[in-house]
C-alpha cells in the first residue's frame, strides 16, 4: 500500500496555482511520486547551456522544465474543464480518482 502515490498522474492536465507559472495550463510530462513533483508542459522551464556535440556542433541553448511541487497544482478536470482537487472513490475495490466540483470518475 503505498501512500506516496499522487493524485496527479502523467498526462493530465493541470494549472498552475502558486508560484512564478500561476496561471498556467498545461500537461503533466512526468510525475515524480517520490518527491512528489511534477514536471508539466512550459512551466518552470530553465535555459540550459548545452556543448558542443558531434550531432550538435555548435552548442546551443537548450530549454528544460523542472519539476514543481505537485502542491502547486490542480487537475483540470477533463469533464467539466474546471481546475479541482482530487476526491477518491472505491469501487470494486478500486481507486477511481473523481472531480471534486462535478463528481465525475476522471480515469
Ligand atoms: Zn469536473
Amino acid at each position: 500500500m503505498s501512500n506516496n502515490k499522487m493524485r496527479i498522474h502523467k498526462g493530465d492536465t493541470v494549472k498552475v496555482i502558486s508560484g512564478k507559472s500561476k496561471g498556467a495550463v498545461g500537461p503533466v510530462m512526468r510525475a515524480i511520486p517520490e518527491s512528489r513533483k511534477v514536471v508539466v508542459e512550459k512551466v518552470a522551464v530553465a535555459k540550459k547551456a548545452q556543448r558542443p556535440t558531434r550531432d550538435n556542433p555548435s552548442g546551443g541553448i537548450m530549454s528544460i522544465e523542472k519539476p514543481i511541487h505537485v502542491s502547486t497544482v490542480m487537475l483540470v478536470c477533463p469533464k467539466c474543464s474546471q481546475p479541482t482537487r482530487v476526491g477518491l472513490k472505491l469501487t470494486d475495490g478500486k481507486k477511481q480518482r473523481v472531480c471534486k466540483k462535478c463528481g465525475e470518475v476522471i480515469d
